[in-house]
């Protein structure tokens, strides 16, 4: 499945040897004195946090979006999972974004493990990225992958760039994508968007 679309292009490919020359530059543009002890070996531990863990997403997904048939009529009805963790870096300014998700669909005879909601959101949250397009990307991977009568999606995040420099306010922000039948019933909608609201 496709992974580089709605403007995130990526080589695929991450050179552990730059990674580690970046942190080493950081560390030498801060003024800082790399022969101590504490510094000595943090540009390659940087380094793999970021490529193994931070930008864990960027490796491509580490999972199969399994899916199996609804077995009744009740199976069609919204599946939902609040309270999904998000951990990311914000694209702009490589600071932390730290936040929960709620992601939601109607089955139109497939279903998905609950987990791989949270799955999903992971690969997507784990790289350099920006909220809104996160939020679609789950929503489009959901949509392709179990084609459900409907996707809906809500991000809610605190992002450091704001919270640490800038304005230095603490703050939540808000996406939400609605997709197929979310946006044609009101009800459903509202039922959705109250799960979401009282997650965190
Ligand atoms: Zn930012």
């Amino acid at each position: 499945m496709p992974d580089s679309h709605r403007g995130e292009t990526t080589s695929g490919e991450q050179n552990m040897e730059q990674l580690e020359r970046a942190f080493e530059l950081l560390i030498e543009g801060l003024g800082l004195d790399r022969s101590d002890s504490h510094l000595q070996d943090t540009p390659r531990r940087a380094a793999e946090a970021w490529a193994k863990e931070l930008c864990a997403g960027l490796n491509g997904p580490q999972f199969r979006l399994t899916t199996f048939p609804v077995e009744s009529e009740a199976d069609s009805s919204m599946v939902a999972l609040q309270q999904i963790p998000v951990k990311s870096i914000c694209a702009h300014h490589l600071l932390p974004i730290l936040g929960w998700a709620t992601v939601a669909y109607v089955p139109n005879g497939q279903l998905c493990g609950l987990s791989k909601l949270s799955r999903v959101v992971d690969h997507f949250a784990r790289r350099p990225q920006v909220q809104e397009r996160l939020t679609n990307q789950i929503a489009d991977f959901l949509q392709t992958g179990l084609h459900p009568q409907g996707v809906a999606v809500q991000v809610k995040a605190s992002h450091m760039c704001m919270e640490l420099r800038g304005v230095n306010h603490t703050g939540l922000m808000t996406t939400s994508t609605l997709r197929g039948v979310f946006r044609e019933d009101t009800t459903l909608r509202e039922e959705f968007m109250q799960l979401a609201n009282n997650g965190k």
